[in-house]
Formats: structure tokens, C-alpha cells, sequence
């Protein structure tokens, strides 16, 4: 039985985990952590993680909260032994660099993910391999109104993995609107051609699949995994 801490927990995100979580046999919430301190009719709930982890044992932290509390969230967990399963995006890359090494410190696996949308990989996939074969490409990412960071965790994420395979340019494009949920197409602009690779995610159920994969594969690991990726053979 994998015993999970919920933070975030009255998000919109954090509720769904929840539902989700709270339908597989071999997972357990074992207590939810809100800022608000909100109560929930059968579960403990606590106003910090830090909180949370001294007084409940859990194997996996699922994080969905705002750039601005992620961060510490990840330190709490990694200190209390307990695996960091986030979802929350707006890390920069040298956040996510010292939380590496600070879990690799204290020998805990934990995945960092972006965008736990299955499709939305393969997208980010796809866009890495055509970059090698272009010299320009825009990245245009939407998301609700309300989306607090810009360029989305996802947009950043893929002009990264494109850079990595060639010296392509590139540009980032945001839109916010009422309406949207979370959107990207990468837009490559060779000789006489356009390709466009285009990922939509329709509902928030999307995530959910790659979310319950993280917490399985996060309890075999020892390194914390920044990427849902790096859990799926995308080899060709
Ligand atoms: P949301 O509905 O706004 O939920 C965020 C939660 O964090 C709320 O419960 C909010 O409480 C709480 N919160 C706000 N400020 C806080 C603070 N200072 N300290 C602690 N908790 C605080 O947003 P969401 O749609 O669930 O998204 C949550 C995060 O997941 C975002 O970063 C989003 O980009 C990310 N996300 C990731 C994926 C993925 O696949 N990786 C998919 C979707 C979303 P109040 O509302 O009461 O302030």
C-alpha cells in the first residue's frame, strides 16, 4: 500500500488527484495539506507539508499548488524521507537542479512533471526530434485566465528539449483565455513547408493516467526525475 499526502488539496487539480487516488486499491491518502486549513469529512487535513510529514507517515507527496510554494513543499518532503510526486509547474531549471542534488543527498526518488498528459509527452517527443531538421520554430501554449505562470512549465519544457538536439531558434507565445485548458502546438517553418505538432488537453482527466504512473514508478527509484518522460520508453 503506497501512503500518499494530497497538497493542494482543494485545487482543482488536488481534488481530482484525490478522486483518482482514492479509487486505486494499493494507493492511501493518508492526509491532505490546504493553507486555508479546509476540512475534509474523513481525512486529516494540515496547513503545511512540513506539518503533515512530522505527523503522518507517508511514502509519496503529490504536489499541486502555485510556483510561489512549490519549491519549499519539495525541501519539506525530501527532509521528512518522503517522495515528492509534483505536478505544481513555474520551477525555474536551477530550482529543480538544487532539488536534485538535494535528494540524490539524501538517496530519495521523487518526479518532477510538467505535464503529466501522456499525449502531451509524445508531443514534446515529437518536437525534439523535428527540431534537429529545422532552423526556426514558435511554440505557442495556451491555458485559462487565471494560469499564474507564462511561458507554461510545458512550453518551457519542450524549447529545453529542442535546444538539446539542435541549435534551432525559437520562440515562446502565451495565450490566456477563458475557456481554454491546456493547449500547445510547436509551429517548425522550413523551405516551402510547415509542420505543426499540436497537443490539446480537453479536460483535466488527461493528467490523471500519467499522475497514478509516477506514484507507482516514483517508489522504484532512488534520483528525483525531472520529466514524466524519463518513466516511458519513447525510443524509437
Ligand atoms: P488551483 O485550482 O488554483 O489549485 C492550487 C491550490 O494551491 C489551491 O488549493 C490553492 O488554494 C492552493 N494555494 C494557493 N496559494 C497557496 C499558498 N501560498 N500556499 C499553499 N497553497 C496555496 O490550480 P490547479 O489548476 O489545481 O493547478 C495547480 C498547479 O498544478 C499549477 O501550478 C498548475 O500549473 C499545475 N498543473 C500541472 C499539471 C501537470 O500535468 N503537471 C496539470 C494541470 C495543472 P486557494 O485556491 O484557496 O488559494
Amino acid at each position: 500500500m503506497i501512503r500518499i499526502v494530497i497538497s493542494g488539496a482543494f485545487g482543482k487539480m488536488g481534488q481530482l488527484a484525490l478522486e483518482h487516488i482514492q479509487k486505486r486499491d494499493d494507493f492511501e491518502v493518508v492526509a491532505l495539506v490546504d493553507h486555508k486549513g479546509r476540512a475534509h469529512p474523513f481525512l486529516s487535513t494540515y496547513f503545511t507539508v512540513d506539518e503533515a510529514l512530522r505527523k503522518e507517515s507517508a511514502h509519496v507527496l503529490v504536489d499541486f499548488t502555485t510556483p510561489e510554494v512549490v519549491y519549499e513543499n519539495i525541501i519539506a518532503a525530501i527532509r521528512h524521507g518522503t517522495r515528492p510526486v509534483v505536478g505544481t509547474t513555474g520551477l525555474s531549471i536551477s530550482e529543480v537542479e538544487t532539488l536534485q542534488a538535494l535528494a540524490a543527498e539524501k538517496k530519495i526518488g521523487g518526479v518532477i512533471a510538467p505535464n503529466f498528459a501522456l499525449g502531451a509527452i509524445l508531443m514534446m517527443r515529437f518536437s525534439e526530434i523535428a527540431a534537429r531538421y529545422y532552423s526556426h520554430a514558435e511554440i505557442i501554449e495556451g491555458h485559462r485566465l487565471t494560469k499564474r505562470d507564462k511561458p507554461s512549465g510545458t512550453a518551457a519544457y519542450t524549447d529545453q528539449l529542442m535546444k538539446t538536439s539542435s541549435p534551432i531558434q525559437t520562440e515562446i507565445h502565451s495565450v490566456r483565455l477563458p475557456g481554454l485548458v491546456a493547449h500547445q502546438a510547436v509551429v517548425f517553418g522550413g523551405e516551402g513547408e510547415i509542420l505543426t505538432i499540436r497537443h490539446d488537453a480537453l479536460s483535466r482527466e488527461s493528467f490523471m493516467p500519467g499522475l497514478l504512473l509516477a506514484i507507482e514508478q516514483v517508489m522504484e527509484r532512488d534520483e528525483l526525475i525531472y520529466g514524466l518522460e524519463k518513466l516511458l520508453d519513447l525510443s524509437l
